[in-house]
């Protein structure tokens, strides 16, 4: 890998601890594979609580000046990471591609996206207003000022490897406080890459740490037992999540919490059916299947369930499978063997009760972790795939009839991240728009993250919001002062 780089020192082997580039104490390290081609690219520290510990520790010194600066001032620093980040776009990109999967592109277009957050962020930095609110009494003057919460934990996924850090670290550098990175054992690389870039682009030395380690409980457990972590941020299953609000509860410890999804895309009568496939495409199929905003569920409204259906088989038939870094690919391996169970598991259930395979089904031709994309037709509530998250290239087309009825069905689940439709009556939008009960509503459009919209669910799908001007509060304290004149 390092030889496909422009800059080789943008992947690294050691964890970055309180300003320092260490191993772990007791000398382990555990392996970062390449999904595509199941080959070990380098051997990274598998650190444990006590260097978390130190990192921590190092993070609450350091966010004493740092958030004594002005917000110009910590714009600045912000701004140049954002300027690294896109100058070394390209080798983020394929560090990202070797350790995770996904197709160049797609990771190149990842590294841009979280590199926008910090470039909001840094924009942000400069309006963390208060208020000032009328007094109760005739001699009181109240005033609310906002300060940093102080020092962030944060675990996250190996789906987007760079994105899901940026999206949590920008915000919170923005506001004054440290942070201590735990990436996905899978994808430390991208985590470590960045950090470089972060000191480079003048981070002071302790204020942002990337501790890589196997050990997730244990590093669950140190964020929420040591007294000087204030906050954690977490993004990954909503079983994991539970068990880091309940640890969380012991310090009352504020959390942000992004979990799972289960998205349902809804097609109706009326809709562009051309915009419909191609916003399937990339909503179902986008990182192979592998977000917590990709369609689960796809609903078709049963005047265009054929017609969609077909369409959706010829636009599948034209991709390709294979490594992420040559060219032409447009689908990845998955992730792990786990990964592809999961998706013969939901593929299993679904035939057992009925359901027809009309594209793919099965592990692709090239082996390891490649499958095949995968329409299935004639999927009913029943199946498993219409509770759980499938995380792979699986799309099942569910048939209903009215709105009515495929409101309820959306709407008949723990999660509630995002949704998507396809319709053209104004009416219906509007109505459909506000009786799904998601964080998220894409109409007529698969794709909806961007960093200047609030992303988050509701229900089981988590807590707080990530972009947009609100993303800045999930990281803030509100101090309310009452003056006597
Ligand atoms: P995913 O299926 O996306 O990996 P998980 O919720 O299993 O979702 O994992 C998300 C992140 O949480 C990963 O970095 C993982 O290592 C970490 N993790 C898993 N279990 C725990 C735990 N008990 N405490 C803290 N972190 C955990």
């Amino acid at each position: 890998l390092s030889s496909l780089l422009k800059d080789p020192s943008l992947l690294c082997t050691k964890a970055y601890v309180a300003g320092q580039w260490v191993g772990a104490d007791d000398g382990t390290t555990f392996p970062v594979t390449n999904p595509a081609r199941g080959d070990v690219i380098c051997e990274v520290p598998n650190l444990g609580r006590a260097e978390v510990a130190r990192a921590i520790a190092a993070a609450e010194v350091a966010m004493k000046e740092w958030a004594a600066r002005t917000g110009k001032e910590r714009a600045g620093v912000l701004r140049k990471w954002f300027d690294l980040m896109m100058a070394n776009q390209d080798d983020l990109g394929k560090i990202l591609t070797a350790e995770m999967g996904k197709p160049l592109a797609e990771a190149k277009g990842e590294v841009a996206y979280g590199a926008s957050y910090v470039e909001w962020f840094a924009e942000e930095a400069k309006r963390v207003y208060g208020e000032t609110i009328p007094g109760h009494q005739r001699d009181k003057r109240i005033t609310v000022i906002k300060q940093p919460i102080g020092v962030v934990g944060s675990i996250t996924p190996w789906n987007f490897p760079n994105a899901m850090i940026a999206r949590k670290v920008a915000p919170a550098l923005a506001a004054g406080c440290g942070f201590v990175a735990r990436p996905a054992s899978e994808t430390p690389l991208s985590a470590l890459a960045m950090a470089v870039l972060a000191e480079r682009a003048g981070v002071p030395g302790g204020l942002f740490s990337v501790c890589t380690s196997k050990r997730a409980s244990d590093i669950g457990k140190e964020f929420c037992e040591n007294h000087a972590v204030k906050k954690l941020t977490f993004t990954g299953s909503t079983e994991v999540g539970r068990i880091l609000l309940r640890q969380a509860a012991e310090q009352v410890m504020k959390c942000s919490m992004e979990l799972g999804g289960n998205a349902p895309f809804i097609v109706f009568d009326d809709a562009d059916l051309d915009a419909a496939v191609a916003g399937a495409m990339v909503s179902k199929f986008r990182n192979n299947g592998q977000t917590c905003v990709c369609a689960n569920r796809i609903y078709v409204q049963a005047g265009v369930y054929d017609a969609f259906s077909k369409k959706l088989a010829e636009a599948v038939a034209k991709t390709t499978v294979g490594d992420g870094l040559s060219e032409e690919v447009n689908f990845g391996p998955l992730i792990s063997e786990d990964a592809v169970e999961k998706v013969e598991e939901h593929i299993a259930d679904a035939l057992k009760k009925g359901a027809k395979i009309e594209m793919g089904g099965k592990r692709h031709a090239l082996g390891g972790t490649f499958f095949e994309p995968t329409i299935m037709t004639g999927i009913t509530p029943e199946m498993v795939i219409s509770h759980e998250e499938t995380f792979g290239p699986l799309a099942p087309l569910f048939k209903f009839e009215t709105e009515e009825e495929v409101i309820a069905l959306a709407n008949n689940t723990i999660f509630g991240l995002a949704s998507y439709f396809y319709a053209r009556d104004i009416g219906r939008i509007t109505r459909v728009q506000e009786a799904l009960e998601y964080g998220m509503v894409g109409v007529n459009t698969g794709l909806i993250s961007t960093e200047v919209a609030p992303f988050g669910g509701v229900k089981q799908s988590g807590l707080g919001r990530e972009g947009s001007r609100h993303g800045m509060e999930d990281y803030l304290e509100m101090k309310y002062i009452c003056l006597s004149v």
